[in-house]
């Protein structure tokens, strides 16, 4: 058979250099042909004009089909929504390419986790399909409509979400939704729901759980160690992914947790946080934000025109993200300086994530912030990229821009830092 009609799924055998090669294809490009063998390895085959080829037979894909379940409605139980936004926890494995895709339906993921009946009524819906390498801050402003049209009906709102970009849409919607008085929750997986090792479940649990809660901000929730004993409850603008494929992978940066969430419905506060009473107007959205806005990362070597690129495409906002205290070389300076004239807000966070950028311990730094550079205390990069976007959404005026960026706005700022705060 000629090799132009291989399909993924497909059984072949393939004789080359007298040698068979017999299994599943996984994948096809160009000449190469990728096989999954019996043995589980996969195995490379450059298709050239000796090689012969032989379909053994097709494998039928299976589709996903929408799973009918019906939620009995109980009046003593409050109304959580399950909005999913794709990402690994609402995948499924294809078991013919090992490939993951975001297709789950919001109605799939619940009805995959029973249990969340036992807390709470589940409204659901998908309304977004992605891995969240692929979002924007045009996602962004849909997820903030989405989640605010949910708050008017339900107690609590939890957001399926892909792991990779969780922290800078829930540090986002920490920004978007004002007077917040009800808890969103983001949450996520590292493994697609549709596998027995997966931490979907505990998570979407321990999610519900949190939604039912007297807290008025967004958290994100997740494994608290790799056991599935409990969750942690950290707070959306102070959290980040610390690892690549830990179910544990959450952390808080610059403070302790919220609490502890355990799938049982026990929940353990560890630290401040907003209660639903302490917010007196009403809650709405503000989505106007300036998408503008760049990060750059210094590291030895960073050719410093790259500030020129930004400058030249009419950039409003760039964060960097310097060495230990907030530093960059010295040969950036010039570069920050035509940035700033030009009318660009260049803020310092540090690569180091934890910890305070602080502008008057060295005399680099005492350069870098006298040429205007506003150094945002313990903010995490993804934090201070949005809060900017945010904050020049609303005023480019440098001295507003500076006031908002070094005011709380959503619980941002942590004034006192703790030693044991560090890989907590
Ligand atoms: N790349 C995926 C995403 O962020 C990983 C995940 O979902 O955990 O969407």
């Amino acid at each position: 058979m000629d090799k132009n009609s291989i399909k993924t799924g497909d059984f072949i055998v393939i004789l080359k250099d007298k040698e068979k090669w017999e299994g599943k294809v996984v994948q096809v490009f160009e000449n190469m042909v990728t096989l999954k063998l019996n043995s589980g390895y996969n195995v490379g085959i450059k298709i050239d004009e000796g090689t012969k080829i032989k379909k053994l037979w097709e494998e039928k894909v299976k589709k996903h089909r929408p799973v009918k379940f019906e939620l009995k409605f109980s009046k003593s139980k409050p109304l959580v929504s399950v909005l999913a936004a794709g990402g690994t926890i609402a995948s499924s494995i294809d078991y013919r390419t090992g490939a993951i895709s975001a297709s789950y339906s919001a109605s799939q993921l619940i009805a995959s986790v029973p249990e969340l009946v036992n807390f709470a009524n589940i409204k659901s819906r998908k309304i977004l399909e992605e891995m969240s390498e692929n979002l924007t801050p045009k996602h962004w402003k849909k997820i903030g409509r989405e989640v605010f049209r949910e708050l008017k009906e339900s107690e609590g709102i939890v957001l399926t979400h892909g792991t990779d970009t969780l922290s800078y849409t829930s540090s986002m919607l920490s920004f978007m939704l004002r007077n917040l008085n009800k808890p969103v929750v983001l949450t996520f997986a590292q493994k697609s729901s549709d596998r027995g090792s997966s931490d979907a479940s505990m998570n979407l649990i321990c999610s519900t759980i949190t939604a039912t809660k007297n807290i008025a901000e967004v958290v994100v929730v997740g494994h608290g160690t790799i056991s599935d004993d409990y969750c942690l409850i950290n707070r959306g603008n102070k959290v980040r992914k610390m690892h690549s494929s830990q179910r544990n992978s959450f952390r808080p940066i610059n403070c302790f947790p919220i609490g502890k969430v355990w799938p049982d419905g026990k929940v353990e506060f560890l630290n401040k946080y907003r209660k639903k009473e302490e917010v007196k107007e009403d809650c709405y959205l503000d989505d106007k934000i300036e998408e503008k806005v760049a990060i750059i990362k210094f590291y030895p070597g960073l050719d410093s025109e790259i500030f020129d690129f930004y400058v030249d495409k009419g950039y409003k906002g760039i964060v960097i993200e310097g060495t230990g205290l907030g530093h960059t070389a010295e040969d950036l300076f010039p570069k920050i300086k035509r940035a700033i004239e030009s009318g660009i807000i260049v803020v310092m966070t540090t690569q180091t994530i934890y910890g305070r950028v602080n502008p008057y311990v060295y005399s680099s730094a005492r350069e870098i912030s006298k040429l205007g550079v506003i150094y945002l205390e313990d903010l995490l990069t993804e934090t201070a990229y949005t809060k900017l976007m945010w904050v020049l959404g609303h005023t480019q005026n440098e001295k507003e821009v500076r006031e908002l960026m070094l005011k709380n706005l959503a619980g941002e700022f942590n004034k006192r830092l703790q030693p044991t705060q560090f890989l907590y």
